[in-house]
């Protein structure tokens, strides 16, 4: 069936590409998504393990200094001499790494007590954050500040001074009076390395980032560390309205500080005014896929051009073979000589017409034509101007059978024969006519012919109603007819009459019979 129709092999082909890509792609795409899902796992847990690393060591920090408060209410401590009181109030965690001292500030901001010596250091940090929020509101609980040089006041002028490694944030507690008044504040400090160490303990691609910053957008860390981005305030950019807007989410943004595209999750750390993002680059989460999806394109590109270059290349030969076959079958179908079709075709092609006349009621006439005395033309003038002779009445028979339906056909050595389907008797004789007086115009000499010109004898036959039942009897009935023209004297048309049909009656020419130059 597709053998038969070789563009159908190129619709095919083109359809089963399509097919193959349409798969790539799916994969493709399933791929695509699984890379996303693979680093936002990776984010989360990224992040998770950040968030509970900083949540605890803050907590121990707190409570170490509400360790410093209870100390400072019991009624004992104060009394005790100074070396033993200092090891009451600040206990060995305070001396933990990345932590810095601790100080009790009495109401102006004075140093009362400082965890690094025994005798405190002449300090006043009344003007600093974490002592006026404590002093100004009751309830702030743990404050961080925001970040400063050790030894600067805190002011950003100080912060942009080569002061980056001993950057820290401040952490303090207030001290109430039993009456509830404010009587002081417990504050310690915390290096900034030790969320820059943090961070850099995490696997997050060459491009990923993170910060840690404080509610109200202070950043305290950020990876890729860059001094100048501690303390700048992310107020306003577009990252950080997202941040606040809900305890913790995740997005496709772009970084206000480098321009790169990342994949961000955020949350706000436990109960401290601390918010934690971590973001994977869109270019590190798609680097493998991309380079995969390069890969698998090109193959498939490539398979799918071969399929379809196969498939062109098959359908042409294909075509070939069918049009080889059309000759061959042409050829086989043919005269050699007269180009007219052979005996073989002719047979199938009347069993076709008969079969059609029977169907359809019309009537089917058959001409028999043979050439008058052709042996003697042979003997006289050779075999070849014999052929050539025949080629000339083959001739003479197609100019005159000119409807689609008819046939002409080289039925012998010398014979020929005629299909007329459709036309009845009286057309049949007028073509039969036409063929005989076009024959005896070609003037082709024969002085051995009573004639003296070459002329053929036609006989004619038509199947309309009952009298011939089978096309076998058709040809039969052309042949008697022909047998009785021969007989007649030749040259001459010779229908053929059912109840004149008898063999016997030898050669009665009938009024029908008409042969310029023979009667
Ligand atoms: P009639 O008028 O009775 O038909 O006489 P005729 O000589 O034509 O008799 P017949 O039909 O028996 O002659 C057939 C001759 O046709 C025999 C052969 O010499 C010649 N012939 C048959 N086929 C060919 C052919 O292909 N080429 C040539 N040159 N001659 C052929
Ligand atoms: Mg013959
Ligand atoms: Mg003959």
């Amino acid at each position: 069936m597709v053998t038969r129709r070789p563009n159908a092999v190129i619709a095919i082909s083109i359809v089963l590409a399509g097919a193959i890509l349409a798969i790539a792609v799916w994969l493709l795409a399933q791929m695509r998504e699984d890379a996303l899902r693979r680093a936002q796992d990776a984010v989360f847990n990224v992040s998770l393990l950040v968030e509970r690393d900083v949540s605890r060591n803050l907590e121990i920090y707190d409570l170490s200094l509400r360790a410093v408060i209870d100390g400072l209410r019991h009624p004992g401590v104060l009394e005790l001499p100074p070396v033993i009181r200092q090891m009451v109030l600040f206990d060995g965690s305070i001396g933990a790494k990345d932590m810095g001292s601790v100080f009790v500030l009495d109401k102006n901001g004075n140093v009362r007590f400082d965890s690094r010596s025994v005798e405190p250091r002449p300090l006043n940090f009344a003007g600093r954050d974490f002592f006026k929020v404590q002093r100004d509101s009751p309830n702030v609980g743990l404050f961080i500040s925001h970040p400063f040089s050790p030894g600067g006041s805190g002011t950003e002028k100080d912060q942009d001074k080569d002061q980056d490694k001993d950057m820290r944030i401040a952490l303090s507690r207030r001290i109430s009076q039993p009456d509830g008044s404010f009587g002081g504040v417990v504050v310690g400090t915390m290096r900034l390395t030790y969320f820059r160490h943090l961070f850099d303990g995490m696997k997050l691609g060459p491009s990923g980032s993170m910060a840690l910053m404080l509610s109200d957008g202070t950043m305290l860390m950020r990876r890729p560390y860059d001094p100048k981005t501690i303390g700048i305030n992310l107020t306003g950019t577009a990252n950080y309205s997202r941040f606040i807007r809900q305890p913790n989410g995740d997005f496709f943004g772009t970084a206000a500080i480098d321009g790169v595209e990342r994949w961000y999750a955020f949350s706000h750390i436990d109960i401290y005014p601390l918010i934690l993002d971590v973001a994977l680059s869109t270019g590190d989460i798609y680097v493998e896929w991309r380079r995969r999806a390069w890969i698998i394109g090109t193959l498939i590109a490539g398979l799918d051009v071969t399929i379809i270059a196969l498939a062109i290349l098959f359908s042409y030969q294909l075509r070939r073979r069918r049009e080889a076959e059309e000759e061959l079958r042409e050829l086989a179908r043919t005269d050699g000589l007269t180009g007219l079709n052979n005996r073989r075709a002719f047979e199938e092609e009347v069993n076709e017409e008969w079969r059609r006349a029977q169907r359809n009621g019309w009537p089917l006439s058959l001409l028999l034509i043979d050439v008058d005395y052709f042996k003697g033309f042979n003997d006289l003038y050779g075999h070849s101007a014999g052929d050539e002779a025949l080629i000339g009445v083959a001739r003479c028979i197609t100019q005159n059978v000119r409807r689609p339906g008819d046939t002409a056909a080289r039925y012998g050595g010398e014979e020929f024969a005629v299909l007329l389907p459709d036309t009845g008797a009286a057309g049949a004789q007028r073509i039969a006519e036409q063929i005989r007086t076009a024959v005896q115009a070609l003037e082709c000499r024969h002085v051995a012919s009573t004639h003296h010109v070459l002329t053929v004898s036609v006989g004619a036959a038509t199947a309309h109603g009952p009298l011939i039942e089978t096309s076998r009897a058709l040809i039969n009935a052309a042949d008697e007819a022909l047998y009785r023209a021969k007989d007649a004297g030749r040259n001459r048309v010779q229908l053929y009459r059912a109840a004149e049909g008898a063999p016997a009656d030898g050669a009665v020419v009938t009024p029908d019979t008409q042969g310029p130059g023979t009667h």
